[in-house]
């Protein structure tokens, strides 16, 4: 999203690589480099990134920092034992998705105002894509029969894109991080 407003006015560092699992993940050396030079620091938040949460908040440098994900209204989440957490998983619907698009909008902006204008547009382009998409995923949901829009995952992480597209969580494997293992009796249960 970042590079997708900023253009070429930002060399983007990203800490996590595609595929890379944020809540388990284990900062190295590099990154506290990374941190230090960065201008603006743009994470999910909601503690989706503990260890780097961690590393960011220890590390020196200036840089401006931004918790996208925490534009997006939190949903809670019961861990069990009278424990509510935000459930940090927010970017599973487009309408999340734009309150991002607009947070980095704004953090940008404060960083280079003199690109205000190109910022602003670029991101109207992007949120015009995204509400395209809002429409053809529920184009898409609409072709399956309402009694069957039940999804089953193996990391409860769809919180926001049931709400958003009205399908019902049938099950999980593991909770909200992806630390825990899965049970026998929560796989046996589930099929
Ligand atoms: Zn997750």
């Amino acid at each position: 999203m970042a590079q997708e407003v900023a253009g070429d006015e930002i060399q983007l560092s990203g800490i996590l690589k595609p595929g890379t699992d944020p809540h388990v993940y284990e900062p190295v050396p590099a990154d506290s480099r990374v941190l230090e030079e960065a201008d603006l620091i743009l994470y999910n938040g909601y503690n989706l990134e503990p260890g780097l949460i961690k590393l960011m908040n220890a590390s020196g440098g200036k840089a401006q920092k931004l918790a996208v994900g925490e534009a997006v209204k939190s949903l809670q989440l019961d861990k069990g034992k009278g424990e509510v957490v935000p459930d940090p998983h927010v970017w599973g619907s487009a309408e999340s998705a734009i309150a991002m698009t607009n947070a980095i909008r704004d953090a940008l902006i404060k960083e280079s105002p003199e690109d205000r204008e190109k910022f602003t547009q670029k991101a109207s382009q992007l949120t015009n894509e995204l509400k395209q998409l809002h429409s053809w995923i529920n184009q898409q949901i609409q072709t399956i029969p309402a009694p069957r829009r039940k999804l089953v995952t193996t990391h409860d992480a769809f919180h926001y894109y049931w709400r958003a597209y009205g399908i019902a969580i049938a099950g999980t494997l593991i909770g909200i991080s992806t630390e825990e293992q899965p049970s026998a009796q929560t796989v046996q249960r589930l099929v």
